[in-house]
């Protein structure tokens, strides 16, 4: 039984769990489709046979979906072989441990001290309202939760610990 790969990608705001992608990528890839706007109904029509895909997220997913197969032909194209540019936790691929920070909009007051703190630079402000947002989920380091800490509004959480135990944490 062949198992599809996994990995968890952003999907608008939020991080979202997917399968299938490293395979589907590597079809299009050798069939030599270039990653542009034409795509996009292939790609969401491909992606929804291993995945839910509401209709009302479709535009969202649609713009993931894309810039992740971007991102692969990248580095195809680079000669990178390496299936992740975020590295690996325990010998797990970072893409496939679930620990990034939730922010929690109507608590938080945009202060934009943890983008400032966070060495990661996971934190930024969204360049039309200024709002801070997760903007890049998977750099954060397993493990750490020093900006929820540090937030004085309490408006970052995480995963528990116990999800780490899965990848052997
Ligand atoms: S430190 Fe807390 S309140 Fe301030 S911007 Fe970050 S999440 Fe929002
Ligand atoms: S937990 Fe640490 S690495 Fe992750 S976002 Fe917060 S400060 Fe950055």
């Amino acid at each position: 039984m062949s198992t599809l790969s996994y990995r968890q990608i952003l999907v608008g705001r939020f991080m979202t769990g997917m399968v299938g992608l490293d395979e589907m990528f590597a079809e299009f890839y050798k069939a030599g489709r270039d990653p542009d706007e034409a795509l996009v109904p292939e790609l969401l029509a491909r992606a929804r046979k291993d995945n839910y895909i509401p209709v009302a997220g479709e535009a969202e997913y649609a713009e993931a979906l894309l810039r992740e197969y971007r991102k692969y032909c990248a580095q195809q194209e680079s000669g990178c072989t390496c299936r992740t540019e975020y590295g690996t936790w325990r010998g797990i691929p970072r893409e496939q441990i679930p620990w990034f920070p939730t922010l929690y909009e109507d608590l938080c007051d945009n202060c934009g001290k943890c983008v400032s703190f966070c060495p990661e630079k996971v934190f930024d402000f969204t360049t039309d309202d200024r709002r801070v947002y997760v903007a890049s989920p998977l750099k954060c380091q397993v493990e750490c939760t020093e900006c929820a800490r540090i937030c004085p509004q309490k408006a970052i959480s995480f995963p528990p610990r116990t999800v780490l135990q899965t990848f052997g944490g």
